[in-house]
């Protein structure tokens, strides 16, 4: 196995070991035009194609109708934490409710207090942010201009297992670190946005899926390329896009409809990864304590610890000796943290779950 395909790094994560290889010939020259994608025109034909590529099977795979813009901008989900008030915090309307999760999820109520007055609709920090709430039973204004919340706390590991949806308010959702994970109900959200290095290519793209009617409430004036009709009027080409990042984003569209076979596939790889790594730490309870509390245990991100930054770091030293890296949990909480994208294998996870077996065996 190339020391690759034991990356479980929170982000950028690990990338698909097929599209890496494509990604090396499109480095030296595009087989479709014999220029390296490095090199590309983003006015070209060639990229207008991939450009129209990502959309489709980004509407294939999720089952987006034509009622969404699907755009690709820059500056990563925390610009988004930005536009997003600027964009739809609209007067006529309350303010907008933010559901406060974990550390991106307060990034982006942070991000929004600057910008606008907005609500707290639930706060999970005095408890540690090992929990959430569920969307329905939160007490929201019905005029709130929209609600906001992260679907997968890829800091603290805690997932909401199922399309949430809340009465009469405009969904917001950030879908960073799940997204084409599984599938998901595109109805229920108003918007839906993730960043590429997660879960679909490298860093400087990030999907947008907006519904069309939420785009009549932006307010004029705003700086062209903070307001979101630019980006779909200009079809995701206003000034020049990071053409390698939503090539490489496109190479994983494709490798998801025709290599896994879409996201009920994909869905049930993860599932069976995340059962096997789970079955393993709950297996060695007493030693390990998982951060979530069970009921809302990420699928996609599982930080845990040994109890003391000794072990931890002595199991980071052990799993490096065996190739695999990208094990540190996040520094705002520290502990260990894996990551199972959709581009790690059920064989890296089988080889991680032994060397967490066999450690503490070692230490008992
Ligand atoms: C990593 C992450 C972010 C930060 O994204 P940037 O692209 O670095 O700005 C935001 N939200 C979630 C859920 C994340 O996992």
């Amino acid at each position: 196995m190339k020391s690759n395909a034991l990356n479980f790094s929170g982000g950028p994560g690990a990338l698909p070991e097929t599209v890496l290889e494509q990604t090396r010939v499109a480095i030296d020259a595009l087989p479709e035009t014999g220029i390296s994608i490095l090199g590309m025109s983003h006015r070209s034909d060639w990229f207008r194609s991939i450009l129209d590529e990502a959309e489709l099977n980004l509407r294939i795979l999720l089952g987006i109708s034509d009622d969404y813009a699907i755009t690709f901008q820059q500056g990563g989900s925390s610009l988004q934490f930005a536009m997003i008030p600027m964009n739809f915090a609209a007067t006529g309307f309350g303010p907008p409710e933010y559901v406060t999760s974990g550390y991106w999820s307060s990034r982006a109520t942070a991000e929004a207090a600057k910008v606008t007055e907005r609500k707290v609709a639930w706060d999970g920090h005095a408890t540690g942010y090992r929990q959430l709430p569920t969307l329905d039973e939160l007490d929201i204004s019905g005029s709130a201009a929209y609600l906001h919340y992260v679907t997968n706390e890829t800091v603290e590991g805690l997932q909401f297992p199922v399309c949430e949806e809340a009465a009469q308010v405009p969904l917001i959702a950030d879908m960073s670190s799940d997204f084409l994970s599984k599938p998901i109900r595109p109805d229920a959200y108003s918007m839906m946005y993730a960043h590429a290095q997660k879960n679909l290519g490298p860093s400087g793209v990030t999907v947008v899926v907006v519904k069309r009617s939420l785009l009549e409430r932006i307010p004029d004036g705003l700086p062209a390329i903070l307001d979101f009709r630019t980006h779909v009027s200009h079809g995701s080409n206003y000034n020049t896009p990071p053409v390698f990042a939503i090539y490489v984003l496109t190479l994983i569209t494709r490798w998801l409809r025709f290599d896994v076979g879409g996201l009920d596939a994909m869905q049930s790889i993860n599932e069976r990864k995340a059962r096997r790594l789970y079955d393993t730490l709950d297996a060695l309870e007493g030693a390990v304590t998982i951060h979530a509390n069970r009921r809302w245990r990420s699928q996609m991100n599982v930080a845990f610890t040994f109890g003391d930054s000794r072990l931890d770091n002595a199991f980071i030293e052990a799993a490096r000796e065996r190739g695999i890296v990208g094990l540190e949990g996040h520094r705002s909480i520290g502990g260990l943290r894996v990551s199972l994208y959709n581009a790690v294998t059920e064989q890296a996870v089988d080889i991680l779950a032994n060397a967490l077996t066999e450690f503490s065996l070692q230490r008992a």
